[in-house]
């Protein structure tokens, strides 16, 4: 059996295959970001990821996946254990702003409303690197011990309102199994680091997003006589202040941090005239399945209370988002060696907890997961006030393409050397 015997035996193979892959793989960035497409509208992408494992002699390809997932797998020469990649492929509803020959110029719908599209959280450079990873990988495939599934995902920024999708769509629809995956990785590119660095954290990284919606039915009446009816908008106010005592009085902020906002305060249409009904809107955010448990039950129960204690009815409905984003401690531990091999060890660090969410959390329920972040800020740049991912202005320096190239393409090779 010719299986390498340390892991370090693939890094020189997959240094001059990324370095070789590089210029298409900037090519395919390029290309996806002109032509940028929305959550489960993804069907240009999904065509040009799937044609391009057809062109890699992939085992199997499977397209449709939760709407217009690929899922590929690629089975190595040698026997062995089934590792996972994950890239997001969709774009946002934002009209571009970076002035670069590539600038996406697409329009389109989202829930009804005109916009413009852009790849303003860089999935363009996900798809791109995991399309590269695959060409490292395939054209090494005689000397890999084990399986590698490609796991394109739609809609990591949510589906359209009424639609099903994402991450979770596509675990419920089996990607995970047949072949029956064992680890999964999966990278995102940020602007608050520079190009070149990397960021980790062991167990809870992001955090879980729930959206709250409120409804506050009083009673109707003249400004001038509000003894008459009752004032929802009062009560809504006091509900505000209320549900921020959650995070400072009520939770154990020793434990995990948490945040309670109201963004949507809605009511009355004259100023004489105490309206009918009151509509809040917020999200929750946490890194600890209990605690956002708690918050949830806290936000229902203290609405309800401080409504009654005006003599108005609340209804709370929670609409559960994204769990919390949990790197699995002991494949963390593993990978950071890894990723200091690949990517230069001072250029690998710990990261804060982030309060954005991720549906790669999906996968790290089904099997352990790793996620890990990487600086696209270019060094003239300051990463402390570059444009953050989402803005219309957000930019990336390319060269952090390879860097992905190659630390996926390690933690994929590395991994099913030393499980199997
Ligand atoms: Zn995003
Ligand atoms: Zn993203």
């Amino acid at each position: 059996m010719n299986a390498p015997d340390t892991p370090f035996a693939f890094d020189a193979a997959i240094t001059q295959a990324a370095d070789k892959v590089e210029p298409r793989v900037v090519a395919w960035r390029r290309d996806l970001h002109q032509n940028p497409e929305l959550g489960n509208r993804e069907v240009r992408t999904a065509k040009v990821v799937a044609d391009h494992l057809r062109s890699l002699g992939f085992d199997s390809i499977k397209e449709k996946v939760a709407h217009t997932g690929v899922v590929g797998v690629l089975k190595g020469g040698l026997p062995g254990p089934v590792v996972a990649l994950r890239a997001d492929m969709d774009a946002l509803p934002v009209a571009e702003e970076v002035d670069v020959p590539f600038k996406s110029k697409v329009r389109t719908q989202w829930n009804g409303m005109d916009c413009g599209v852009m790849h303003a959280c860089g999935h363009d450079a996900h798809t791109a690197i995991l399309m590269g990873v695959a060409e490292v990988l395939a054209g090494m495939r005689a000397k890999i011990p084990g399986t590698v599934v490609f796991l394109f995902q739609p809609a990591e920024e949510t589906p359209p309102v009424g639609e099903e999708g994402g991450a979770r769509m596509m675990v419920e629809q089996g990607c995970l199994k047949n072949p029956d995956v064992q680890a999964v990785f999966g990278l995102h590119i940020t602007s608050i680091y520079p190009t070149g660095m990397i960021g980790y954290r062991s167990g809870a990284m992001m955090a879980s997003a729930d959206r709250f919606r409120i409804f506050l039915k009083g009673v109707q009446t003249h400004g001038a006589m509000p003894w008459r009816g009752i004032d929802p908008i009062v009560v809504g106010a006091q509900v505000v202040l209320g549900l921020q005592t959650i995070v400072s009085r009520r939770m154990d902020i020793t434990k995990e941090p948490s945040v309670v906002t109201v963004g949507v305060f809605q009511g009355g249409v004259r100023q004489n005239i105490i309206p009918d009904d009151v509509k809040l809107e917020g999200t929750i955010r946490t890194f600890d399945e209990g605690q956002r448990v708690e918050v949830q039950e806290h936000v229902k129960h203290i609405t309800e209370m401080i409504a009654a204690a005006g003599g108005a009815k609340a209804q709370v409905f929670i609409d559960k988002g994204y769990d919390v984003t949990v790197n699995h401690p002991g494949l963390t531990a593993w990978s950071v060696p890894v990723l200091g091999r690949l990517a230069g060890e001072g250029n690998v660090g710990v990261v804060d907890k982030i309060c954005g969410s991720e549906d790669f959390s999906c996968f790290q329920q089904a099997v352990p997961g790793f996620f890990y972040f990487v600086g696209c800020t270019p060094p003239d740049k300051d990463a402390a006030t570059a444009a953050p991912n989402h803005s219309p202005r957000f930019y990336v320096d390319e060269d952090c393409l390879k860097v992905g190239v190659k630390t996926l393409s390690a933690l994929a090779l590395d991994w099913l050397a030393s499980n199997g």
